[in-house]
C-alpha cells in the first residue's frame, strides 16, 4: 500500500487503468499518506475525503464497465486553493473568504473531474498568490518537505511541498511572477508556466489578469506533461484563452532530445546575490546540455533589470482594480453589520479584517500607481519597460531555440528570514517574472543539490510563446541524464518525514 505514493502519475495511472490495483486503494493511500504526515507539512487547507473517494469509485466503475479511461485516470492530485471547486471551501489563502464554498467549478477543476483525475483536496497559498514563501497565507505558512524549518516556495508551496512529501503525484499551481516555477525549485520538483492563454483563467480567483497562469506541478518531466495536456486548450469561457491546438507535449516529453537544439544563457542572470552553489549547479547543467549535442549561445537581456520593478507596478495595479470585489456584499466575510452601519463602512471594516499586510500594501500601492496624475509617470513607465521585455526575448529567439537560467537566486530561505523584508521577498522571483511580462512558457526541474546546505536547484528552461512542447523535449532530456547520473530521481535524497 506505501509503495503506492512513491509511483510517479503515469505508473499509477497504468496500474489502475490494468486492473493491478483499484483508483479507490490510490485514493486512500494517498489520504493516509496526508493523515499520517500533513499535521507536520501543512500542504493543505482542505481534505476532500468524500469528493476523492467517490471520484475514484466511479473511475473504478466506469473500469468495470469497460469504458475508455482517460491517460491520468484514477491519478490523485491537490488543487491550489485559488481555483473554484463546486460545494468545497475556496479560501485563496484568505480570511476574506473564509467559510465561502463556490457555487461552480473552474474550467481548470471541470477539466480534471472529466479526465477521472482525484482531487485530494485544496493546497496552502500566499493569500492571492502574493509572495514568495506560502508565509502570507491568512492559515499559517507551509513546511518545506526537505526541512521543515525552510520554506516551500509560494505561492503556491503547499501544491510543491504536497509532490515532494508524497502526499500527491500531481497538483495544480499558479503562476504570476514565478509562483509554479520557484516552488518547484526550492523543492525539487517539477513545474510549469504554460504560454499565457494556454490554461483557462475562469474559475481561477484573478490576481493580475495580464499575468496569471495556471499550470502543471509534478514530480517528473512526464507527469508534468500528461496533467498540461489534460488542463489546457480553448476555452470559450476566457476571453484571453488562445484558440489553437496544444501543443505535444506529451510526445515531446516522451521524445526528450536537444540534439542540434541552440540554447541561450541570459548573462544577467548571475552576480550578486546569486548563490554560488546555485550558480555551480546551473554551469553544470549548461555544460550537461553542451553534452547532450545542444550548442550553447551567450545572450544579453538588459531590460531584464527593471522587470522586476515593471512587475511590482503592473501586478499590484490590477490586483487593486481586481480586489475591488471583496467588498463584504457579495462574497464570504462580512464584519460590523450590525443594522447601525452603511454599506460603505461594512465593507471598509471587513477588508481591514479580511485582508493581510501583504494584500493590503499591495492594493494601496496599485490604486496610487494607477491615480490621476500618477498612471503615466508609474503605470505607463511600467509598461513601456514590459515591452522592452518582449523585445529582447523577441530577439533572443532569433538567436536560439530555448533560454536557460536559474529558477531561483538562492536555495529555499528559512521561514520568517524575509517576512519582514517585502524587497529580499520579491528578489526571489527576479529570473522568473520576466517570463510572465512577456507571456512565453517556462519550466522548473531539479539540477541537484546546492553544495553548501544540501537543498534543491531548479532549471528553469524558457520557451517561445506557444512553443510549449519544447520545455518538455529538453526537460525530458535533461531529467533523464541527470538521473542517469546520480543514479536516481532527486527526491530520493530528501531526509526522510
Ligand atoms: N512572488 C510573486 C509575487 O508575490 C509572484 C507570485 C505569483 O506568481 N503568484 O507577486
Amino acid at each position: 500500500m506505501t509503495d503506492l505514493i512513491r509511483l510517479t502519475a503515469a505508473e499509477l495511472a497504468a496500474r489502475v487503468a490494468a486492473g493491478d490495483v483499484s483508483a479507490v486503494e490510490v485514493a486512500e493511500a494517498h489520504l493516509a499518506r496526508i493523515d499520517a504526515i500533513d499535521e507536520k507539512v501543512h500542504a493543505f487547507l482542505h481534505v476532500d475525503r468524500a469528493g476523492a473517494l467517490a471520484q475514484a469509485r466511479a473511475v473504478d466503475d466506469k473500469r468495470a464497465k469497460g469504458e475508455p479511461l482517460g491517460p491520468l485516470a484514477g491519478v490523485p492530485l491537490a488543487l491550489k486553493d485559488i481555483f473554484t471547486t463546486e460545494g468545497v471551501p475556496t479560501t485563496v489563502g484568505s480570511r476574506i473568504l473564509e467559510g465561502w464554498i463556490p457555487p461552480y467549478d473552474a474550467t481548470v477543476t471541470k477539466r480534471l473531474k472529466e479526465a477521472g483525475i482525484v482531487i485530494l483536496g485544496k493546497t496552502n497559498m500566499d493569500e492571492f498568490a502574493m509572495g514568495s514563501s506560502t508565509e502570507n497565507s491568512a492559515y499559517g505558512p507551509t513546511g518545506n518537505p526537505w526541512d521543515l524549518t525552510r520554506i516551500p516556495g509560494g505561492s503556491g508551496g503547499g501544491s510543491a511541498a504536497s509532490l515532494a512529501s508524497f502526499q500527491a503525484p500531481l497538483a495544480i499551481g499558479t503562476d504570476t511572477g514565478g509562483s509554479i516555477r520557484q516552488p518547484a525549485a526550492v523543492t525539487g520538483t517539477v513545474g510549469v508556466k504554460p504560454t499565457y492563454g494556454g490554461v483557462s483563467r475562469y474559475g481561477m480567483v484573478a490576481f493580475s489578469s495580464s499575468l496569471d497562469q495556471g499550470g502543471p506541478c509534478a514530480r517528473t518531466v512526464l507527469d508534468a506533461a500528461l496533467l498540461h495536456a489534460v488542463i489546457a486548450g480553448h476555452d470559450p469561457m476566457d476571453s484571453t484563452s488562445i484558440d489553437a491546438p496544444v501543443p505535444p507535449v506529451v510526445e515531446a516529453a516522451r521524445a526528450g532530445s536537444v540534439a542540434g537544439l541552440r540554447v541561450g544563457v541570459v548573462k544577467e542572470f548571475r552576480g550578486e546575490g546569486f548563490q554560488t552553489g546555485v550558480m555551480r549547479r546551473f554551469d553544470e547543467a549548461v555544460e550537461l546540455l553542451r553534452e547532450l549535442g545542444a550548442e550553447v549561445v551567450e545572450l544579453s537581456c538588459p531590460s531584464f533589470e527593471a522587470a522586476l520593478a515593471a512587475y511590482y507596478l503592473i501586478a499590484p495595479s490590477e490586483c487593486s482594480s481586481n480586489l475591488a470585489r471583496f467588498d463584504a456584499m457579495r462574497y464570504g466575510l462580512r464584519v460590523g453589520d450590525d443594522g447601525t452601519r452603511s454599506a460603505e463602512d461594512v465593507t471598509a471594516l471587513t477588508r481591514e479584517a479580511g485582508f493581510g499586510p501583504e494584500v493590503k500594501r499591495r492594493i494601496i500601492l496599485g490604486t496610487y500607481a494607477l491615480s490621476s496624475g500618477y498612471y503615466d509617470a508609474y503605470y505607463g513607465s511600467a509598461q513601456k519597460a514590459r515591452t522592452l521585455v518582449v523585445r529582447d526575448f523577441a530577439r533572443a529567439f532569433e538567436q536560439v531555440d530555448v533560454v536557460v537560467a536559474p529558477t531561483t537566486p538562492t536555495t529555499a530561505f528559512p521561514i520568517g528570514e524575509r517576512a519582514d523584508d517585502p524587497m529580499a521577498m520579491y528578489r526571489a522571483d527576479l529570473c522568473t517574472i520576466p517570463v510572465n511580462l512577456a507571456g512565453n512558457a517556462a519550466m522548473s526541474l531539479p539540477c541537484g543539490l546546492a553544495p553548501e546546505d544540501g537543498l534543491p536547484v531548479g532549471l528553469q528552461i524558457i520557451a517561445p510563446a506557444l512553443a510549449d512542447d519544447r520545455l518538455y523535449r529538453v526537460g525530458a532530456a535533461v531529467e533523464a541524464a541527470f538521473q542517469a547520473r546520480w543514479g536516481h530521481p532527486i527526491l530520493e535524497e530528501a531526509p526522510a518525514l
